[in-house]
């Protein structure tokens, strides 16, 4: 089969409409929204959008299962995650290459994608039998306290385009070990993979009602209501900090529990002790992971002075072998950019950078074709006074920032209000821990570039969120703590 029908297989086997209390159903209205390929700007197929109604309608059947479903055994909900993560790695292929077609990341790190995503799964299921409890003597030894954990109850879960299968179960998997139920709206942009994750874990068994997803062009319009019911008891949210902060306004009224996996600005920290190859290597992962569109991305890379230059010359070389194009091609690294708003947005951030005496190494401009990409680019001599320095790029663009002294590069790289990840080079132990410990982020990568690994709590601190999603803690997100004290004995 040539890929182009390969193309068309993959787009046609996937439901295209709203999935509530177990079934396919259109929008309630009838409406539908166009899904395109960023890297074309072809329109790929049309998906149900819906409405509140059909908010409401997910919410109902979600209400309905909470019950039968928080009593269902552990052991078993754990069998539905192992299932679904077993179906997932079966299908890497063709899910990989919906994914590439609907987002544009090159296939290889699509397929890398699900296999992270699929992890979040198994991990999960192995978590879903071990919601422990406690009993302790009170301190004056008159009662004993029986302590246990419950699910929250029905969560509203709002997933971002860039990671469009493993951000859904990043919050999928936990919800289902502690035996919530859930409505899930993804984004805008890639609602496919989120409907070919929910016909999976129909398929791995999920009961009817428990997983609702709804696709909409009306993202505020249909989860606002829902937020205020009073019927949802959490809200787990990625993606901006600005829509994020709406969000948490919304969820005051009910008081809701909240997640929030927010922006990010991260810091690259260079000392002239690292391992120059294994920093740059770093910078390479930490940088163009996702074509820089991820919330961990390398934002600002403070180089020490001496060393700048020469990482200069090392990354401008390794940025510009790198090959463009559609993410199906072969060997393709880098794919478009989400939208022409995008890259409209990168380049507005290389323009004011080289405006304020930053120097364009490599790249600096639109690649060619009818898809939205952006060169792989590396600015030297940055001025930290840039609006890369405070703005979230979420394009292949490295700006370096030299520094002179280890106080006034922990003072830069902490002067963002956002807190996601750090990343520092260096081979000096005291020097690691030091700087490890000052760094405001939720996370440090200490000489490596990647730090997602769904057996680690991910999650940032100050305005990149609350709150971590995986790694033991993950779970805790979706369980309340009840405390029984027992007198009389
Ligand atoms: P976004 O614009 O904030 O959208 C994220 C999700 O929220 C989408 O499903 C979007 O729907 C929905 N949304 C937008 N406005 C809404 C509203 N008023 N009410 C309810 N939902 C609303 O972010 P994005 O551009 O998709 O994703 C990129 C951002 O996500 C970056 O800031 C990135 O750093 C962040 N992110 C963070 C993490 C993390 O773990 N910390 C991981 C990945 C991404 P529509 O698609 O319909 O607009």
């Amino acid at each position: 089969m040539s890929l182009a029908e390969r193309e068309t297989q993959v787009v046609e086997r996937v439901a295209k409409q709203l999935f509530i209390g177990g079934s396919w159903r259109d929008a309630a209205g009838g409406a539908t929204f166009k899904v395109e390929d960023p890297s074309t700007g072809a329109v790929l197929c049309e998906v149900a959008d819906a409405s509140v109604e059909d908010a409401f309608a997910a919410l109902d059947a979600a209400a309905a299962a909470q019950p039968a479903w928080a009593a269902w055994a552990p052991r078993d909900r754990g069998e539905v995650l192992r299932r679904a993560y077993e179906l997932l790695m079966e299908r890497q292929d063709d899910l990989a290459l919906l994914m590439t077609l609907e987002m544009g990341k090159p296939l290889a790190e699509a397929k890398g994608e699900i296999a992270y995503a699929a992890e979040f799964l198994r991990w999960f299921s192995e978590e879903a039998v071990r919601i422990g409890g406690d009993y302790a003597v009170s301190p004056n030894g008159q009662s004993r306290f029986l302590i246990m954990r419950q699910p929250v109850g029905p969560s509203m879960l709002i997933t971002p385009w860039n990671f469009p299968m493993a951000m859904g179960t990043r919050k999928i998997g936990p919800a289902i070990a502690a035996g919530c139920t859930m409505v899930l709206k993804p984004a805008q942009q890639t609602p496919l993979s989120a409907l070919a994750l929910a016909d999976i874990l129909r398929e791995a068994g999920l009961p009817e009602g428990v997983l609702s997803v709804l696709p909409t062009s009306d993202a505020g319009g249909v989860t606002e209501p829902l937020l205020r019911d009073g019927r949802i008891r959490k809200l787990s949210f990625t993606g901006s900090t600005a829509v994020g902060r709406k969000l948490l306004e919304q969820s005051a009224e009910q008081v809701l529990r909240t997640s929030m996996e927010l922006g990010g600005n991260a810091p690259f920290l260079v000392f002239d002790d690292a391992d120059l190859d294994a920093a740059v290597e770093g910078a390479m992962q930490a940088k163009m992971r996702n074509i820089g569109e991820a919330c961990t991305a390398a934002n600002r890379m403070y180089v020490q002075s001496g060393i700048a230059p020469e990482f200069a010359r090392r990354l401008s070389e390794r940025m510009g072998a790198l090959k463009l194009g559609r993410g199906t091609e072969p060997d393709v690294q880098v794919g478009p950019l989400i939208d022409a708003r995008a890259r409209e947005k990168v380049q507005g951030l290389v323009d004011d950078a080289v405006g304020r005496g930053a120097r364009v190494l490599v790249g600096g401009a639109p690649g060619e074709g009818g898809g939205y990409f952006y060169l792989p680019t590396v600015l030297a001599d940055v001025p930290q006074s840039s609006e890369l320095s405070t703005t979230e790029i979420f394009g292949p663009v490295a700006p370096i920032i030299p520094f002179d002294t280890e106080d006034e590069a922990l003072a830069a790289a902490n002067d963002t209000e956002y807190g996601l990840v750090s990343y520092v080079y260096t081979q000096n132990l005291n020097r690691a821990l030091r700087v490890s410990e000052a760094l405001e982020t939720g996370m440090v990568g200490l000489n490596q570039g990647i730090v997602s690994n769904p057996a680690a709590p991910f999650g940032g601190v100050k305005h990149s969120g609350l709150g971590r999603e995986g790694g033991r803690v993950g779970i805790d997100e979706f369980l309340e703590t009840k405390y029984i004290g027992l007198g009389g004995l």
